[in-house]
């Protein structure tokens, strides 16, 4: 690992993950529908996700209860009494200028403090300790024609105001993009094994960054649209405060904006010390007591979560931990792998092509497994193509994007492409016979050393675009060999 002053070592980034629980059908304080993606702007609202006066909050129970169950995964102490406050700003995504949230000072008491999370970097554990997770209203979205810096003007979308927010904050424990990406995509495997939010959703997952570097002021990143993009924002982050470091200019601390079409970070406002919302308690809401009972009875109903599952892979199919610690970092992948197996499929083949080659198209696509028609069944058929000889691994490879891209059936792909393999004898025979001749002076290697032979082999499946049988060729082509051999010794 490096140590110089730039190094690794020398990077803290803090994490504030807000997820939406984007199981619940209706917001946290009102009945209206929660579910606004693809809606028509402001259609969704009422006087209560609107602010207006006199209208009066009532909390969504299953939010709570959501929360909970994700406080106690996330290995969190959980207060016996907890209340909102007011976080008091005013910005056009918060009609009535306050937002109802937690606080964890001035005597507020978050739902949940304390926690901590184990991810895996490079075949080591590491605990990243969670501070607290919390629960909130999300703002209005904004909408901007273009970037944030060049819109002439902004329009705002309410049907997102007052959808059930959790806030997930970190310690700077992370000392990396990628870790922070590993941390995020471990949370998001958590929250969707407990079925509280789908990570796939655009908007479900936001993220804010702090990042300091060689113990220099902490720059707070807002806004990053998507776990994905979280990694990138930090990277361009370090490099730019690594530039500024160079030239001998120090980095202020400050608010910066991730601009996702540029990729770049832009400033937004110069922070001065703890940001100034004031805090009030949000009296037209009773405080929410957590029994003893009501904990145990949330914690019999916790489904197995991300831990437990990569545990009981390896247990139940003898798979490695590597591979299962990279399956239920996915709860879609690690779905994906039991139904293959399910289908009757060796569970360690599935996972080799799920853990290379389809991860690998996924990553070039810049596509997530439930964003394919790619099913199960359709990988299941392609192992089979394979095993029953009509297609060679590397033509399955071949065809694996199209099939992930498409969603069609290796079957009919094969068909329609003519990509079966070449197994009759006579044919391939008569293909040797073709290649021999066009390569007279590897066939005078080969005559003298045997590994040469692989030369051929090799000019014969450039030929067939991969299609013979590479074990019949190889037989075929030795028995080639020792008739020319023969015919040669034979005065
Ligand atoms: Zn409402």
């Amino acid at each position: 690992m490096k140590t110089d002053r730039f190094g690794i070592e020398s990077v803290k980034i803090g994490l504030e993950a807000h997820c939406q629980l984007t199981s619940l059908k209706t917001k946290l304080f009102c009945s209206c529908s929660a579910d606004y993606r693809g809606k028509k702007p402001n259609t969704l609202v009422c006087p209560v996700c609107l602010g207006i006066p006199g209208s009066l909050p009532v909390l969504n129970l299953r939010a709570v209860e959501l929360a909970l169950m994700v406080a106690l995964a996330l290995n969190c102490k959980i207060p016996n009494e907890t209340f909102f406050f007011r976080k008091n700003y005013y910005y056009p995504d918060m009609s009535k200028n306050f937002q109802i949230s937690q606080y964890d000072r001035a005597g507020g008491n978050p739902l949940s403090v304390d926690g901590s999370v184990y991810i895996r970097v490079d075949h080591k554990r590491k605990k990243i300790k969670i501070r607290r997770v919390h629960l909130e209203e999300d703002p209005a979205r904004l909408v901007y024609t273009g970037t944030i810096d060049a819109s002439p003007y902004t329009l705002i979308d309410y049907n997102r105001s007052g959808v059930a927010l959790l806030e997930i904050v970190t310690d700077p424990d992370l000392s990396s993009p990628r870790e922070a990406r590993i941390f995020l995509q471990k949370l998001r495997s958590i929250l969707e094994h407990l079925g509280v939010s789908n990570g796939g959703l655009e908007g479900a997952m936001r993220c804010d960054a702090n990042i300091s570097i060689i113990g220099g002021p902490r720059v707070e990143i807002k806004n990053i649209s998507s776990f994905k993009e979280v990694e990138r924002a930090l990277n361009f982050e370090i490099a730019r405060q690594k530039d500024l470091v160079s030239k001998g200019i120090s980095v202020k601390q400050e608010t910066r904006h991730w601009d996702e079409t540029r990729r770049v970070t832009i400033s937004l406002r110069i922070k001065e010390e703890e940001q100034d919302y004031r805090y009030f308690p949000e009296l037209d809401l009773i405080p929410i007591n957590i029994t003893k009972s009501w904990l145990e009875q949330l914690k019999s109903k916790m489904p197995e979560l991300p831990d437990a599952r990569r545990i009981r892979l390896t247990k139940e199919y003898g798979l490695p931990s590597y591979d299962a610690e990279v399956l239920t970092s996915d709860k879609s992948l690690a779905d994906f792998f039991e139904s293959c197996v399910k289908l009757g499929k060796a569970p360690k083949t599935v996972s080799n092509w799920l853990m290379t080659d389809v991860l690998r198209c996924l990553h070039n696509f810049n596509l997530e497994l439930t964003e394919t028609k790619f099913t199960p069944e359709q990988l299941v058929e392609m192992i089979t193509l394979i095993e029953d000889g009509v297609i060679s691994g590397k033509i399955a490879k071949m065809i694996l994007p199209e099939m992930i891209k498409t969603g069609e059936s290796p079957r009919l792909i094969v068909k329609e492409r003519g990509l079966v393999k070449i197994s009759g004898r006579e044919e391939l025979q008569l293909l040797i016979g073709q290649v021999c001749e066009e390569n007279p002076d590897a066939v005078k290697d080969a005559l003298k050393d045997e590994k040469a032979i692989h030369f051929l082999i090799g000019k014969l499946m450039q030929k067939t675009r991969g299609r013979a049988d590479p074990k019949l060729a190889d037989e075929l082509i030795r028995a080639h060999l020792a008739l020319l051999k023969s015919r040669v010794s034979t005065p």
